[in-house]
């Protein structure tokens, strides 16, 4: 076959057809080195190698060590763990708090292709059992803090052969029920801090984490070191998370949520300052460090910042070094913004599940979204935001057709992409994947014409009153602004003539009252007619979910029938 001419244009029929005798220069002749994860470590210990790591242990105290040592360490774990018989494709869980010992397992395990699986603690035990077991984890490394709801589930999880125990021996009582277990200290320390390697694709699979099913049971995302490595890139990119050697980060979000939403390896990329704040995410816990260690930007959920803003206020603290914040999970409250704002730090939302690695839309300005006034700009930042390289995004209406970008035409969000998954574990769920390669997200929403997603509601969660929708997610935004609310749920109750309408549950600040009458008066002027609640009940606690959002199936089960009584 001859050369290509660099300007041949190729026949309509041969477009997309692979070639069958590749050439010299259809290959390309650059280095063809695999996206692996242990290519991360290994960039931060040779390049940032006096950066410091540190993490929050668990009796509050700091453990505080650089890339050069995290890396040694991580080596003498992918060493154990290789003698315990650890090998390519073998599932090895952890039950454990953001700290440094699970830090180094996020390197340590998938480094030697096996595949690093984050238990949630959060979930049921049952949850936990079944997890365990659909994965087939063969090795469990536990934080201390873990021990006892290990023992209570252990006769239930017999593939595990092995238990770890994260510290070292005497750092908690001889677990009598988990047999021989071993400690983390005394098993690295008998090992070289230096490695070969094993070379692999870097499509193997490299992390597992469970979504926390909130309907059925949970099912495994798995991550691959091509995935981890290509997300790794996009968030550090300036219109993304912006991350460079510069900051501090300090993911608060969990290391068994969506791998912390990808900072683990984003921060090793570019030789960031990273914080591990441990199990302590009180508002005071989390501001010293924020404010002592310099942290410039983190992640988590909305709750977490609360927690942290209420603390700063009451005390009247500054947030030191604090710049920006990636807040997702569920929507970015606007008075959380505004907060955020009079101290100075941007508050970003990103939007993206589990299956999304997760970024899939973050919100920041594009040139068009620049050039609005500032009022019409906020509202713009608002909205679950852009699409960054390596998204692709489609709103599919009820008909199959796909909804214009008008900002308004509402419906269900797929998205498609190299770090976006293309089914779950073991095939639980089905094909996911629509003929043009999209993933069902489960998401509601829209694409205005500058190219924001807005999310209406989870399709769950959607209100469906007299056939038109109205928006869980705005009408709570506008209730949290509320001075006496501290969180607020939207849910769809049963309605005899309109099927379902919205009812409010609310929990108040400390100390605050509200009745009924006070909240609608409060929303005449800001929302239409007719999404005006039904009723509206204060109650004690919201229940929560393991990933710290509002659980709004049990208040749907417990209040389905709440206007059908009258
Ligand atoms: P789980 O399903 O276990 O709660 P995920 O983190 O995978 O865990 O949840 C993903 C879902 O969270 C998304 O499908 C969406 O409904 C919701 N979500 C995430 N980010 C946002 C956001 N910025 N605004 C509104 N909803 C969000």
């Amino acid at each position: 076959m001859s050369k290509i001419d660099p300007v041949f244009e190729w026949p309509e029929s041969q477009r997309g057809i692979v070639l069958s005798e590749p050439s010299e220069l259809n290959e390309g002749l650059m280095q063809d080195l695999p996206l692996t994860i242990p290519t991360l470590l290994e960039h931060a210990a040779t390049n940032h190698p006096e950066t410091e790591v540190l993490a929050r242990l668990l009796d509050g105290s700091i453990f505080r060590y650089n890339y050069a040592e995290f890396a040694n360490r991580a080596r003498q774990a992918a060493n154990a763990l290789t003698r315990l018989g650890v090998g390519y494709g073998d599932v090895v869980g952890t039950l454990a708090w953001n700290h440094h010992w699970h830090m180094e397992c996020f390197y340590a395990i998938p480094g030697l292709g096996a595949v690093c699986h984050t238990v949630n603690p959060r979930l049921f035990a049952e949850q936990i059992v079944y997890i365990i077991n659909h994965a087939r984890d063969k090795i469990l490394l536990v934080d201390q803090d873990f021990v006892e709801l290990v023992e209570s589930i252990v006769s239930e999880i017999p593939g595990v052969e092995q238990f770890v125990i994260l510290g070292e021996r005497g750092c908690i009582p001889e677990p009598g029920k988990l047999g021989e277990v071993l400690y983390y200290e005394e098993l690295i320390a008998a090992e070289p801090p230096t490695i070969d390697w094993p070379q692999f694709d870097e499509r193997t699979a490299s992390g597992l984490c469970y979504t926390s099913g909130t309907t059925g049971n949970p099912k495994g995302v798995l991550y691959s070191h091509r995935s981890t490595v290509l997300h790794s890139m996009a968030i550090a990119q300036p219109d993304n998370l912006s991350l460079s050697a510069h900051d501090c980060v300090m993911p608060v979000a969990p290391l068994y949520h969506a791998q912390s939403w990808g900072l683990p390896y984003g921060a090793c990329m570019v030789g960031a300052k990273f914080i591990l704040p441990g199990r302590h995410l009180d508002g005071p816990h989390l501001l010293q460090l924020i404010r002592d260690e310099g942290v410039t930007t983190g992640c988590g959920v909305p709750t977490i910042w609360t927690m942290v803003l209420e603390h700063a206020e009451k005390e009247d603290l500054d947030l030191g070094r604090l710049q920006r914040l990636l807040i997702g999970g569920t929507a970015l409250p606007t008075s959380m913004r505004d907060r955020f704002r009079a101290k100075g730090v941007s508050a970003v939302q990103i939007w993206g599940m589990t299956e999304t690695s997760p970024m899939g839309t973050i919100s920041r300005t594009n040139r068009k979204a620049a050039e609005l006034a500032q009022d019409a700009q906020d509202k713009q930042l608002l909205k679950q935001g852009r699409l960054p390289y390596g998204v692709e995004m489609k709103i599919v209406l009820a008909d199959g057709s796909r909804a214009p970008h008008d900002g308004t035409t509402a419906g269900d969000i797929w998205v498609k992409g190299p770090w976006i998954a293309n089914g779950y574990l073991h095939g639980e769920g089905g094909e996911m994947l629509d003929a043009e390669g999209f993933f069902p997200t489960g998401d509601v929403g829209h694409i205005d014409a500058c190219g924001f997603m807005k999310i209406t509601d989870r399709s769950k969660d959607v209100i469906k009153s007299g056939g038109e929708w109205i928006s869980s997610i705005d009408v709570e935004d506008i209730v949290t602004r509320h001075p006496a609310v501290s969180m607020a749920a939207v849910i769809a109750v049963y309605h005899k003539k309109w099927d379902e309408r919205p009812l409010l549950l609310v929990t108040l600040k400390e100390g605050a009252s509200l009745d009924k009458a006070d909240m609608l008066s409060y929303l005449q002027d800001k929302i239409v007619k007719w999404w005006m609640p039904d009723d509206v009940l204060v109650i004690a606690e919201m229940p929560m979910t393991a990933t710290g959002k509002i659980r709004k199936l049990t208040l749907r089960e417990q209040y389905w029938n709440h206007l059908a009584k009258d």
